[in-house]
């Protein structure tokens, strides 16, 4: 056996121990004191050197001498605003809950660093470490990019992974991604119509904005259906409408609120406009006004032919030829609405983001990703460790 997959093996017991605590404190956000501190306290004990490159971004950098090629490894550290109900013994009580296996990601780039460490001298180049806050609103990697992870030692290629459960496919298999976009990109919208308030016996004395709100829904849903190419994908979800707190009340304002999910950026460039066009047009012609604003976006994430490659090649030499699957035949078409931040970095340089099967439904851990009684198995933090160890000791080998 590979002497990273027995080092990693070793790991197993302190990995459950670090997975344990950041479960217990889950936070969410760009501030993370407890997870980052943890995270930073962990990497100086193993002789690493982290740097805060924002208010809770970690990065370090493991290597030494002169080859100049760094390939980026990534975890993202928050968890959702989410009551945990998981039957698990560690569960947390603080209100809010890695339902997203964030903490398992974190633990998994901890035990890769402990792997990295230990064979620094052997790198043929530098593997730098990225520990994001953040990702569940798609502000923590660009405000890390931005903050220069990507610079000092310049980043070539970058490797992530993302835990499943609840689904059928079994704890420690990995998916890896077909070439081009995996998942979606995403734009959080708010649209507010200011009306005119009045009694509800007289509706001609206002102008009632729940009755344009109700019309804007069903405009937007038209440009997804009449305007955008039947082979292309896009979703727009409306999750939020509204107004108005008494019933014989027309208010003054009502609001709607919704994402938007796109593959390419000629389509989510195209969709924006719609939506803040068809938004203010029917507002208008409804004697209102619409203002239309977008936070919280992220492209498409985008997976790299030459990285896609260079994982398979190494997932069959450490753990065997049946140690993968693609993802076109878990997925149909290959690519999936959700969406991850982790895309901003795939737009800078050559991505690969792998899944791990972290809690299989046909042994027991049948709730999915963000429910509060999701399971994750523990049993693979030892091997995502070394996934991410490995990767990074291979692209760097293969790019010398
Ligand atoms: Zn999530
Ligand atoms: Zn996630």
């Amino acid at each position: 056996m590979n002497s990273l997959l027995i080092d990693a093996d070793a790991l197993q017991a302190e990995l459950v121990s670090h997975r344990n605590y950041i479960h217990q404190n889950p936070e969410v956000g760009l501030h993370l004191p407890i997870t980052s501190g943890y995270v930073f306290k962990t990497l100086e004990s193993m002789g690493c050197n982290p740097q805060k490159i924002t208010d809770s971004g970690i990065v370090a950098v493991i290597g030494k001498g002169t080859i100049d090629k760094t390939v980026l490894l990534r975890a993202d550290m928050d968890a959702l605003n989410i009551k945990e109900e998981a039957d698990f013994d560690n569960k947390s009580e603080n209100g809010n809950m890695h339902a997203c296996g964030h903490d398992l990601h974190t633990t998994m780039l901890l035990g890769a660093a402990k792997l990295l460490k230990d064979r620094e001298d052997e790198l043929e180049g530098y593997v730098k470490l990225m520990f994001q806050p953040a990702e569940e609103t798609f502000e923590g990697a660009k405000e890390m990019i931005e903050a220069g992870v990507l610079e000092n030692p310049t980043v070539n290629a970058a490797m992530g992974i993302h835990v499943s459960t609840g689904i059928q496919f079994p704890a420690g298999g990995v998916i890896v991604p077909e070439a081009g976009p995996s998942m979606a990109g995403a734009d959080w919208f708010k649209i507010t119509v200011k009306g005119k308030g009045c009694h509800g016996a007289m509706p001609h004395l206002g102008v009632d904005p729940l009755n344009v709100i109700a019309n804007i829904y069903f405009g937007l849903k038209e440009i997804i259906s009449r305007e955008i190419v039947a082979l292309d994908t896009a979703v727009l979800t409306v999750g939020v409408m509204q107004g108005g707190s008494v019933n014989n009340v027309i208010p003054e304002t009502a609001e709607l609120r919704g994402t938007l999910r796109t593959f390419t950026e000629k389509n989510r460039g195209f969709i924006v406009q719609r939506i803040q066009e068809v938004a203010e047009g029917i507002a208008k012609t409804y004697r209102s006004e619409a203002t239309v604003e977008f936070s919280n976006g992220t492209p498409a994430l985008v997976n790299n032919p030459d990285s896609i490659a260079l994982a398979k090649e190494f997932l069959s030499e450490y753990f065997g030829e049946n140690s993968f699957v693609t993802l076109g035949k878990v997925a149909p078409g290959g690519k999936g609405m959700g969406s991850e931040d982790f895309a901003f970095v795939s737009q800078e340089v050559p991505t690969v983001q792998l899944t791990l099967g972290a809690g299989n439904s046909q042994n027991g851990c049948i709730y999915p990703l963000h429910h509060p009684k999701a399971l994750f198995d523990e049993s693979v933090l030892s091997k995502g460790a070394a996934v991410y160890a490995g990767y990074a000791i291979e692209w760097l080998k293969k790019n010398r």
